[in-house]
């Protein structure tokens, strides 16, 4: 081959090159805009978030954005946006977004705030409190959950959200106090250690209840020192373990014991 032909086979092939880089660009762009469960996630936020009752316009507005259907695994997806419970492994359960929005709106956050969530399970409800306030602590009991939840929601670019692996009826006293704690797993009693780490004029919610099956979310607040508690929606949510299972607090006595 001399010198010209071998130049005009090199120019070709950078045509050619070019050609395909801008074939493939419209597509990849209309790969990338087009979001299959996007209207499924409008319509569960009209429906099931706006339409029971939710009013916070940044939990809808942040729910309205994230791909719940990441968080659920890949047999799950359809059904990621529908307004129940679905099954994340090792017996756990990701929240129905009804009840996601309703413990988020209830604790009334601030864009400033550090929050406490005990039992990341999927990590969503983590990623939804993320976006909301300023740093997130979550702390999960089954190690492969905590996991596979802290290393979506890193590749997924939350930069704000630390998850241990842990019981979290201890808390997390190196990061205490904090503005708000969530508790996403039901307990027939308040962990002492999470009234600690509460701020004053801060809020905790949880699933309170003596039941496997039936609970009520509670808010309580801590107001100079003492409790306020406030019932909310009866719930079901997964038991929470660890030292929530012993620590039973006192039992009340019988007469005449
Ligand atoms: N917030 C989760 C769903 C919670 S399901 C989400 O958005 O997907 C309840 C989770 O609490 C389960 O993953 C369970 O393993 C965890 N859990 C139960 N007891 C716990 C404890 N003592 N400390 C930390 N996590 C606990």
């Amino acid at each position: 081959m001399n010198r010209s032909v071998r130049f005009l086979h090199f120019l070709s092939l950078i045509f050619l090159s070019a050609l395909a880089v801008v074939s493939v660009l419209p597509s990849f762009r209309l790969v990338a805009g087009e979001d299959p469960h996007a209207e499924k996630r409008k319509a569960m936020v009209e429906r099931d978030l706006k339409g029971r009752g939710i009013k916070d316009t940044k939990v809808l507005d942040v729910m309205g954005r994230i791909p719940r259907h990441l968080f659920v695994p890949g047999p799950q997806r359809e059904k990621a946006y529908a307004d129940h419970p679905l099954p994340i492994g090792e017996g756990q359960t990701i929240s129905q977004p009804y009840v996601v929005a309703l413990m988020s709106e209830a604790l009334r956050l601030k864009p400033s705030d550090r929050v406490l969530e005990i039992g990341t399970g999927s990590g969503y409800q983590a990623a939804v409190l993320a976006e909301i306030v300023r740093e997130v602590y979550s702390i999960e009991i089954i190690k492969s959950l905590a996991e596979t939840a802290g290393k979506r929601l890193k590749e997924m670019g939350y930069r704000n959200v630390e998850v241990r692996f842990g019981d979290g009826y201890a808390g997390w006293e190196e990061k205490a106090p904090f503005d708000a704690i969530m508790i996403t797993a039901a307990a027939n009693h308040i962990p002492p250690a999470l009234i600690t780490q509460l701020k004053e004029g801060g809020r905790l919610i949880l699933p309170l209840g003596s039941t496997a099956f039936h609970q009520t979310l509670t808010v309580v607040r801590k107001e100079k020192g003492e409790l306020k508690v406030e019932q909310m929606d009866p719930v079901a949510f997964v038991p929470m373990t660890g030292g929530a299972e012993k620590g039973t607090g006192e039992k009340p006595r019988q007469k005449g014991k």
